[in-house]
């Protein structure tokens, strides 16, 4: 690395390339990673269907079934490969593997007033992913998450400071109340509204059928209210899912923990913390996602993460000697 480039760094007051910002690129990959698989997914799907009524032409007139077509013309039984990986974040078959997102599982069992067991049990990678980790799907696997971050992006290049703040105890509202409603009405609420899930159906819509649906004005909709008025407003305080991974990680044992005597109260962890979150003073709370935003952000390393039991007074603050330095 060239002295410049070191300065640069230095300037910016950001480590590199430690921790943090490995942590970050790790992240972005895999945000990445679920928004091609989102696209990979109906490509492979219109694929299978084109192959099975052997229509040659539809496959060449377009890029992707094309290229697919080429990838797994040689092997000999293509379909294993075109069928090895289904659905969408809402639920995700992988070749035997079934997840599902904990809110489409309830989301579903509440619409069909029923317990299926089958279905309960794919919840629970994601559930004992979120007891360990926190609300981690949404800081590393949403793909709204990616966009809802490059809306903070836009209002940082454009200067926009207008953040009008809600209570944060709507979302776990919402969730009662969808909840509710879904076994009245015998309609699943959440998936309507779920910005991960409208994503994934209308990409593949949009691949499908080149057509979109109302879902993308809404989330489009809802992108511009948080690049103009309120930060991040669906992930504080109104997303279901977010509602349910808070409180599934609330006693989360991987915890982002502040070292006290390091921090030099310079309120950079909280000002780029996506979720308001107090990290400066070791208030992560239940809603944090382990994103580590606040961990690139911190110049003198005092934001560590450790193993470890919820704090009683909720506040994650160690002395030097104590952490357990990730
Ligand atoms: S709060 Fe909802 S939309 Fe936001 S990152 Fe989490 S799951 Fe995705
Ligand atoms: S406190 Fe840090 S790790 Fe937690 S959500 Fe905020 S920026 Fe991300």
């Amino acid at each position: 690395m060239t002295e410049r480039v070191r300065r640069y760094w230095r300037r910016r007051n950001r480590h590199w390339p430690g921790r943090g910002f490995r942590l970050q690129v790790a992240r972005r990959t895999l945000q990445v990673g679920v928004l091609v698989l989102l696209v990979v997914i109906p490509t492979l799907s219109l694929y299978d269907n084109l192959r099975n009524q052997r229509d040659e032409v539809g496959i060449e007139a377009r890029w992707d079934t094309s290229l697919v077509h080429q990838l797994v013309e040689d092997l000999d039984d293509p379909s294993r490969v075109t069928q090895s990986v289904r659905g969408s974040v809402w639920t995700l078959k992988v070749g035997e593997l079934v997840i599902s997102d904990p809110l489409a599982v309830i989301d579903f069992i509440g619409a069909a007033r029923v317990i299926f067991d089958h279905f309960l049990i794919t919840a629970l990678i994601p559930v004992l992913a979120s007891l360990l980790l926190g609300r981690v799907f949404c800081g590393w696997l949403c793909p709204a998450d990616l966009l809802f971050e490059l809306g903070t992006k836009i209002r940082g290049w454009t200067g926009i400071e207008t953040d009008v703040g809600f209570a944060r105890i709507t979302k776990f509202a919402i969730l009662a109340l969808g909840l509710v409603a879904g076994v009245v009405l015998g309609t699943q609420i959440f998936a309507e509204i779920y910005p991960p899930r409208i994503i994934g159906g209308e990409l593949y819509l949009w691949i499908t059928f080149g057509v979109v649906s109302a879902g993308a004005w809404f989330f489009l909709a809802l992108l511009a209210f948080e690049i103009f008025v309120s930060r991040r407003f669906w992930c504080r305080y109104i997303c279901p899912g977010g509602a349910l991974y808070s409180l599934l990680g609330r006693w989360r044992i991987l915890r982002l923990t502040l070292v006290a005597q390091e921090c030099t109260d310079c309120t950079r962890c909280n000002a780029v913390c996506e979720f308001g979150l107090d990290p400066m003073r070791g208030r992560f709370g239940q809603e944090c996602n382990n994103c580590g935003l606040c961990v690139r952000a911190c110049a003198p390393g005092a934001l560590v993460y450790r193993v470890g039991l919820r704090p009683r007074d909720g506040r994650d603050v160690l002395p030097a000697a104590e952490a357990q330095v990730s």
